[in-house]
């Protein structure tokens, strides 16, 4: 049986009253590729932004796979949630647009922090492009402030482009790492590094211990070398332990510090332009990409023009001209 959906009204009333069942389901018409449902999501999110804007803290957390993503979300976020913050866990996973199978995905994950009453954990969204599934997750970041979380971690796997959506949606960047490791064994490219505002070496316990002091070493040596940021902060690097919840309150302490820092110098709030900024501009590209390929008169002559570029029969720059022509018609 399908359930009837519910209105506009009721959606921006079950958010701000922080009803779970509805902001998951606001969550869903994000995420749908139906014009209808998109078209709600959208009168939704222009109803909840008319609302003063709450006070909340975007935190992307990357590292390879098997750093400990998950094991420090639920780490952090049972040591927030116990200081009265209210989390939620949103991750973009590219894998999850190119291929059924993903990273974050496959296994069950931060169990603790699901069952808890103060944090909301979302997976990826899907997609069939990174640009899509950062877009309804940046959308996402908006419904779930909106329901009171004040909190909101966006996780991703590090080994691509989505650590830059990622970035470009989030207050602080924070790097996990793993001991003893150089960036090429993590897997970490240079700009990661670049990019992180705090990086943690994660699982500094037992036998490692000694190797993540190692790799603390390199980081600190590393992240000095690296040109001033334009927030005004340099990057903190630290050592924990999310298995054994060593060190977590010296990250927390650190993200605090860099919040109290940038909001001082009021990077913070410029950064937020900047994003939204950005964020304009993506949404523009995407819907005018969108409103091209579905034009009917585009979607006809679009097969045969690719066949005439792949027999050399006529230019690709030659072709577009003649598609956009078509669709400006
Ligand atoms: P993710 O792929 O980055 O999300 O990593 P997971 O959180 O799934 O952790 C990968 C593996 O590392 C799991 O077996 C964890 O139990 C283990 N792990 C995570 N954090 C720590 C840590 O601080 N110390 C140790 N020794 N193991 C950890």
């Amino acid at each position: 049986m399908r359930r009837v959906l519910p209105t506009v009204e009721q959606f921006v009333q079950g958010i701000r009253a922080s009803d779970r069942v509805l902001l998951g389901r606001a969550i869903t018409l994000v995420e749908s590729t139906r014009a209808d449902h998109q078209a709600m999501a959208q009168e939704i999110i222009a109803r909840l932004m008319e609302l003063p804007a709450p006070d909340t803290f975007r935190i992307g957390i990357t590292g390879s796979p098997g750093v400990g993503k998950s094991t420090f979300i639920e780490a952090l976020g049972m040591y927030l949630t116990g200081r009265g913050r209210r989390v939620a866990v949103l991750a973009i996973d590219p894998s999850s647009a190119v291929s059924q199978g993903s990273i974050l995905g496959d296994k069950t994950r931060m169990e603790q922090l699901s069952a808890s009453g103060m944090a909301f954990i979302r997976p990826s969204p899907s997609g069939d492009s990174l640009g899509g599934v950062a877009r309804k997750t940046r959308e996402t970041i908006l419904l779930v402030e909106a329901a009171g979380f004040d909190t909101v971690i966006i996780e991703t796997v590090g080994v691509g482009q989505s650590e830059y959506a990622v970035h470009s949606m989030t207050d602080v960047f924070l790097l996990l790492l793993l001991p003893g490791a150089g960036d090429e064994l993590q897997g970490i490219k240079r700009g990661i590094v670049e990019m992180a505002d705090v990086l943690a070496v994660n699982k500094s316990d037992g036998d490692r211990a000694s190797l993540a002091a190692q790799a603390r070493a390199h980081y600190l040596n590393a992240t000095h070398l690296l040109p001033p940021k334009d927030s005004g902060w340099a990057p903190r690097v630290l050592a924990c332990s999310a298995q054994e919840g060593t060190g977590i309150a010296e990250v927390w302490a650190a993200l605090e510090e860099y919040r109290t820092t940038t909001q001082t110098n009021r990077y913070f709030y410029e950064n937020r332009q900047k994003q939204a900024a950005h964020w304009f501009r993506e949404a523009l590209e995407l819907g005018l990409a969108q409103l091209f390929y579905q034009h009917p008169a585009v979607k006809e002559r679009y097969a045969s023009l690719e066949a005439k570029v792949l027999s050399g029969k006529t230019s690709p720059f030659a072709a577009a001209t003649e598609l956009l022509d078509i669709f400006r018609k």
